[in-house]
Parts: structure tokens; C-alpha cells; sequence
């Protein structure tokens, strides 16, 4: 496992367990936007356009993947954005993507 996949492997598993703890309370509204040069977003390919996506170095990226369709996502239907867990404090794309999405469901 590269440092790399690591540092991601710690960042999914921090997300999962804040999910576990319950987060909701994070889905607020005027949250900032991820920047897509944070480290986080960085460090997991986040893109504010799936369409954006490294498709080279994320090749399980699909066109149909984007935050409004991932689990971890806590926006409403229609909304342009919304929280997750994995970018606290933030508010990220409905139309983005990050290679920690996972298939709402
Ligand atoms: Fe969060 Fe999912 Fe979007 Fe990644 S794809 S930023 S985990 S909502």
C-alpha cells in the first residue's frame, strides 16, 4: 500500500466513523464550498465536476457517480450542494465526486 493509499484508507475509515457517530447535524445550509485544491480534496481526487474526475488514476470513476447519488452525501434532492462527512465543515458539489463515493442505497 502506497502512503498515498493510505492516507486515504485513514480518511474513509475517520469518515466512516464519524458517520457511526451520527453527523447530521452537519447538514447545514451556506456551508463553504471544497475548495478542489484542499489537502483533503487533493489527497482524494475530489472534483466539483464528476466529469472532471482523473479517470486515469480513479479508472473505477463513472460518469453516473456524483456526490448527489453517494451515500455519504447529506443534501436534499435538488439542492446544487451539500455535506459530507468526509469534508466537515464544508459543502460539496452535487455534481462532484471524490474516490471515496459509495453507491447510495
Ligand atoms: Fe462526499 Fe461522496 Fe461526494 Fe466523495 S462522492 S465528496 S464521499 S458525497
Amino acid at each position: 500500500m502506497s502512503s498515498s493509499n493510505r492516507r486515504v484508507f485513514f480518511m474513509q475509515l475517520a469518515a466512516g466513523t464519524s458517520l457511526l457517530a451520527g453527523t447530521k447535524a452537519m447538514a447545514q445550509a451556506a456551508l463553504p464550498k471544497v475548495d478542489e485544491k484542499d489537502a483533503t480534496a487533493v489527497a482524494l481526487g475530489y472534483v466539483a465536476d464528476t466529469t472532471k474526475a482523473d479517470k486515469k488514476k480513479y479508472p473505477k470513476h463513472a460518469a453516473d457517480q456524483k456526490c448527489g447519488n453517494c451515500q455519504l452525501y447529506q443534501g436534499k434532492a435538488g439542492d446544487a450542494g451539500g455535506a459530507c462527512p468526509i469534508f466537515a465543515g464544508k459543502q460539496v458539489a452535487a455534481n462532484g465526486w471524490c474516490s471515496s463515493w459509495v453507491k447510495k442505497a
